[in-house]
């Protein structure tokens, strides 16, 4: 029970590394609120049954790339849960093709929903963690953001940007006791990954020294240490959780 008593907010819940997220808080004894944007009937089943673990889930549906939803939704949040300790900032998307190929469109969603999404909420949930002089954003990057990866742009500019924002943040706001770090998920076993053909999977499994996919739970395990109180000297870094992958 390392997060007893503590109350999480975790965009995109409902599947992948979101869905990892709020189980595995739940079960560390952490309160959550999550996000979706569609998947509604997969969100709300979360909710119900970790409900029933006693402890208060609950799950909103709201854009994360969307400044007014994020804003409602942390007001909303603090009304429900009474207080903020941790923000994860987890939502994302891809829209992978070659630069010659890639549209506007598929640049502006990519960094709305990766990049402008992490601005949107930790604009609003800064507030009552200055307040309470406590508090820890995380902020899901890639260890694309770090190397760059050919047919993905749009992404691996979002996942850097977001590694600037963090160190940025934790600058701004170490001396409020409010930390802030990146994680850089290298590839892990969810429906974004299941969109890469194998013949590509088999190209990064030669490149991991342990030889497999991530399960989603792993990097829970990571977000659940940093939340806590044992991690409360780390702030401002970008941790990689990739089994040794070097793109
Ligand atoms: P996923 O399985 O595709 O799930 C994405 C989640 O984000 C879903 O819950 C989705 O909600 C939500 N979402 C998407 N757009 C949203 C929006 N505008 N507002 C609110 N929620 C939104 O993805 P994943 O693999 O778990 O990835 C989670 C995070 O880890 C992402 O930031 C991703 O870039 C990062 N990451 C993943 C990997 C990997 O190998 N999987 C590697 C490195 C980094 P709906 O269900 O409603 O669509």
């Amino acid at each position: 029970m390392e997060l007893e008593g503590k109350c999480a907010l975790i965009t995109g819940g409902s599947r992948g590394i979101g869905a990892a997220l709020v189980e595995k808080f739940v079960a560390a004894g952490c309160d959550v609120g999550f996000t979706y944007r569609s998947s509604q009937e997969q969100a709300e089943a979360l909710a119900k049954s970790l409900s029933a673990s006693g402890r208060k889930v609950k799950a909103y549906a709201s854009d994360a790339s969307d400044y007014n939803e994020a804003e409602a939704l942390v007001q909303e949040f603090l009304t429900d849960f009474g207080k903020l300790d941790t923000l994860i900032n987890n939502a994302g998307i891809t829209k992978d093709t070659l630069m010659l190929r890639m549209s506007e469109a598929q640049w502006d969603d990519v960094i709305h929903v990766n990049l402008k999404s992490v601005f949107n909420l930790t604009k609003h949930a800064i507030k009552p963690m200055i307040r309470a002089q406590n508090g820890v954003i995380l902020n899901m990057s890639s260890v694309v953001g770090v190397f760059g990866n050919a047919g993905q742009a749009n992404y691996a500019a979002s996942k850097a940007g977001i590694i600037g924002f963090t160190k940025s943040i934790a600058k701004e706001l170490g001396s409020r006791n409010v930390r802030c770090n990146a994680i850089a998920p290298g590839f892990i076993e969810t429906d974004m990954t299941h969109q890469l053909d194998e013949k590509t999977k088999e190209g990064f499994l030669a490149n991991i020294p342990l030889k497999r996919l991530a399960k989603a739970d792993e990097v829970a395990d990571l977000c659940i240490f940093l939340s806590s109180d044992r991690a409360s000297y780390i702030t401002g870094q970008t941790i990689s959780i990739c089994g040794g992958l070097n793109m």
